[in-house]
């Protein structure tokens, strides 16, 4: 019989309560794996999510956490290791943007986005990787951005945030790769979900004008790339950024 690539893995996602990060709980879930989530709030979206995965016949747990807190991340993992027993794949995926040119950004706009979406990965990182190493294994997964490797105008706070989890991924995948833990980064392109959808039309036309394959990604496009690195299909890659972009970049 036919078994899922993830039968009897633990994923842990931030930031999944919507958007690029419930479709990659649902595609994780769908390949076997259990589902350990954060969000923010438990509302309506986080509600939905929990029942949406455990429909697919998996155990589902959420957690109301704030991804940029310290304490508010160790004490999530611990519950969440205490809930599961183990955890072998972490995707940090919770971000915002706060978007602005340099001339006219606040100081708060800039703190904002590098404590969510930089500081974040870091709380979660260095509350899992002990668990890892201990199982001798594990692949994490950093949502990063084409914007990381390539800046934007408008966005120095969100592009410098998605360059800093690319310089994490890559130095955590040299820090643990002898205890078995893989680390990699997705930079996604022109993705549409609420975050995009936030944007003015013309902008939305703007970027799909630049990208050769003449739409925008969807949630599950980066969904499949997060399969791909978080399953054994990828275990002789680690340190590395896939851009997938429809070809922008
Ligand atoms: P989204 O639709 O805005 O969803 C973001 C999710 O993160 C929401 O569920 C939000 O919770 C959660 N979140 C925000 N701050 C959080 C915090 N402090 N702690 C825990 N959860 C938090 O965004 P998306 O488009 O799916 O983006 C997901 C990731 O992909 C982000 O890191 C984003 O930067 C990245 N990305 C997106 C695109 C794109 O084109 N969409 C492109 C490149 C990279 P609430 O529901 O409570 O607000």
């Amino acid at each position: 019989m036919a078994t899922g690539l993830l039968e009897g893995k633990v994923a842990l996602i931030t930031g999944a309560a919507r958007g690029i990060g419930k479709a990659i709980a649902l595609k994780l879930a769908s390949e076997g794996a259990s589902i350990a989530f954060t969000d923010l709030k438990e509302d309506d979206n986080f509600r939905n999510t929990v029942a949406e995965i455990g429909a697919l016949g998996v155990k589902c747990r959420g957690y109301a956490s704030d991804a940029s807190d310290y304490e508010q991340s160790h004490n999530t993992v611990e519950r969440i290791h205490k809930d599961f027993g183990r955890i072998d794949i972490l995707v940090n995926n919770a971000g915002i943007t706060r978007d602005g040119l340099m001339m006219r950004m606040s100081e708060l706009q800039w703190d904002s986005v590098i404590t969510v979406n930089l500081k974040s990965a870091f709380n979660f990182t260095h509350a899992v990787v002990p668990v890892m190493a201990r199982q001798r294994g594990g692949s994490i997964i950093n949502i990063s951005s084409v914007v990381g490797v390539n800046g934007n105008a408008g966005q120095c706070n969100y592009s410098a945030s998605k360059a800093g989890l690319i310089g994490l991924a890559k130095s955590i995948a040299k820090e643990m790769g002898s205890r078995g833990i893989r680390a990699n980064a997705i930079a996604p392109g022109f993705i549409v979900t609420d975050m995009t959808n936030a944007l003015p039309q013309e902008v939305r036309d703007e970027w799909n004008k630049k990208i050769p394959l003449r739409r925008g990604g969807t949630p599950e496009d980066i969904a499949n790339v997060a399969l791909f690195l978080a399953s054994d299909l990828s275990s002789y890659v680690t340190a590395q950024v896939i851009v997938c972009d429809g070809g922008m970049l």
